[in-house]
């Protein structure tokens, strides 16, 4: 027997591989660190040097935001090719786990410069980290195995169990006892996570232990690209530190959004004309495509609420309860708490649909996930208007807000990832994970530039741009259902 039929019939965990346990963890951890991060950085970035702050306009604040976010899931693309092509992923995670924890020691450094070298150290064990680890999930089961969805689904709630520590632990340390408390915490975090990633990795066995080359590639060509590339990004971003060059983080923001658009055009682009694809598996595609588009929008709206809605909590949301101002980092638990009350039961719900021939496609349970997204903004239009009138606006209308968009996050991120899985053609499917990562790159940094521009002349900003928000979602869903009928019809999903 084989490690990977072993671990198949393992059914340690829930019912699940021992594997998963040590991929829970780390997973937890890294994105505690993650969305520490998310929760602290806006707020640690506008805040005025006597707060320990950095004392940045709004919008540069909001651009590295955009750009932090748009940085780190780009760089899972190349993640996921050092794994497939020189390291494998197993080894590939644990240095992503390494370098973030340096990261997040580094951040704890009181000196600006070195936020910004954490920040970027972050970044790229994220790249590494994420794609990854995700992948590992799948392999740890046979091809076939039903319980596969089911493994995503508990990896999905420690994703949410890790951003829910994120906001408490760092939020609180960030925003009550100091700044770098916050980023250090994640430190100490993955720590915890590399350690116990080291010593229960065995229990992963095969899964993602190789890199995934054809007999005529050459593992040691890839390791040279790799290197050569890393001393590049290694001089420009020390020359950066050193002062030999700087850029408005604004226009950076912007350039990065185009950056990753033009390569997502290329990317599918190159699938339709160039990769010797049939006909069906490029009707795949353009469901892919279309799911891709729903995808980024929806994320964009998400974002704003480590950027615009995280400001907005800070400044314009009476955060007093009992007599206690709480951080406003702690209103985002809100997100992942309700992913882990309300995920069982879209489980069901899809599932009931089933059952019934009433079956949602993807592209229409993205159109939903988009719809929901709006009415989160039109609710909080109406926060907006309170703020403005009365100074603060209460918790209410954030919550409410939150609860919309974990709704539709529900509808369209987890069927989003095994959709990907779905329509990806065979010799394909690690860098169309990538196309997944880079959807949720595009939005990061489309949301850095719109939250920019909901600030612009303070709150008042606030309704326009939300508008717009609302109308383009409502546009996306519209498209995403109508054109389902067309794509749908050249798709095929048969081996
Ligand atoms: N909440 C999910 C995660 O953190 C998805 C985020 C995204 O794709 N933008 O993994």
């Amino acid at each position: 027997m084989n490690e990977l039929t072993k671990s198949s019939s393992d059914t340690y965990f829930l019912g699940h591989p021992k594997g998963l346990v040590t991929l829970f963890l780390t997973e937890m951890w890294e994105r505690m660190s993650y969305y520490g991060m998310r929760g602290l950085l806006v707020l640690f970035m506008t805040r005025e040097v006597v707060e320990g702050g950095l004392n940045l306009d709004t919008g540069t604040a909001m651009a590295i935001y955009g750009v932090y976010g748009a940085s780190v899931y780009f760089l899972c693309v190349p993640g996921g090719w050092v794994a497939d092509k020189i390291f494998g992923a197993q080894r590939t995670v644990l240095i992503g786990a390494i370098i973030i924890t340096i990261g997040h020691y580094i951040l704890a450094l009181p000196f600006e410069k070195t936020f910004f070298l954490g920040l970027v150290f972050v970044s790229i064990g994220t790249g590494l980290l994420k794609p990854n680890i995700s992948t590992i999930v799948g392999q740890l089961y046979k091809p076939g195995d039903i319980r596969v969805d089911a493994g995503y689904t508990i990896f999905y709630m420690s994703i949410n169990i890790g951003s829910m520590l994120g906001f408490l632990v760092c939020g609180y340390l960030g925003e009550k006892v100091g700044w770098h408390w916050g980023f250090g915490a994640a430190g100490v975090g993955m720590t915890f996570g590399v350690i116990q990633y080291i010593f229960s990795k065995a229990s992963l066995g095969e899964a993602g232990l190789q890199p995934t080359l054809d007999e005529s590639e050459d593992s040691s060509r890839y390791l040279s690209i790799f290197s050569i590339s890393s001393v590049l990004l290694s001089l420009i971003i020390i020359s950066a530190f050193v002062g030999l060059w700087s850029i408005d983080p604004q226009i950076l923001n912007q350039i990065i959004v185009y950056l990753i658009l033009i390569v997502a055009i290329f990317y599918f682009v190159y699938l339709y004309l160039f990769a010797g694809l049939n006909k069906a598996e490029k009707g795949n595609i353009s469901m892919l495509l279309l799911l891709f588009i729903g995808s980024v929008l929806f994320w964009a709206g998400f974002d704003q609420g480590g950027s615009s809605l995280n400001l907005f909590a800070k400044d314009y949301t009476d955060l007093f309860i009992l007599g206690w101002e709480m951080p406003a980092t702690f209103l985002q638990v809100a997100n992942p708490l309700m992913v882990v009350i309300f995920a069982p039961f879209f489980a069901a719900f899809w599932i009931n649909l089933g059952k019934r021939n009433l079956d949602l496609d993807t592209p229409q349970k993205f159109a939903l996930g988009c719809f929901l997204m709006a009415i989160g903004f039109f609710v909080m239009i109406f926060g907006v208007e309170v703020a403005l009138e009365n100074e603060k606006a209460g918790v209410k209308w954030l919550l409410l807000t939150y609860l919309f968009h974990t709704l539709g996050e529900l509808c369209l991120s987890p069927v989003g990832l095994s959709a990907t899985a779905k329509y990806s053609p065979k010799r394909y499917k690690g860098q169309m994970m990538g196309i997944w990562f880079l959807s949720s790159s595009l939005a990061a940094g489309l949301a850095g530039l719109l939250a920019s521009k909901s600030f612009e002349s303070g709150i008042s900003s606030m309704p326009g741009l939300f508008n717009q928000i609302i109308l383009a979602l409502v546009i996306v869903g519209i498209i995403l259902i109508i054109a389902n009928k067309f794509v749908k019809a050249t798709t095929d999903l048969e081996e």
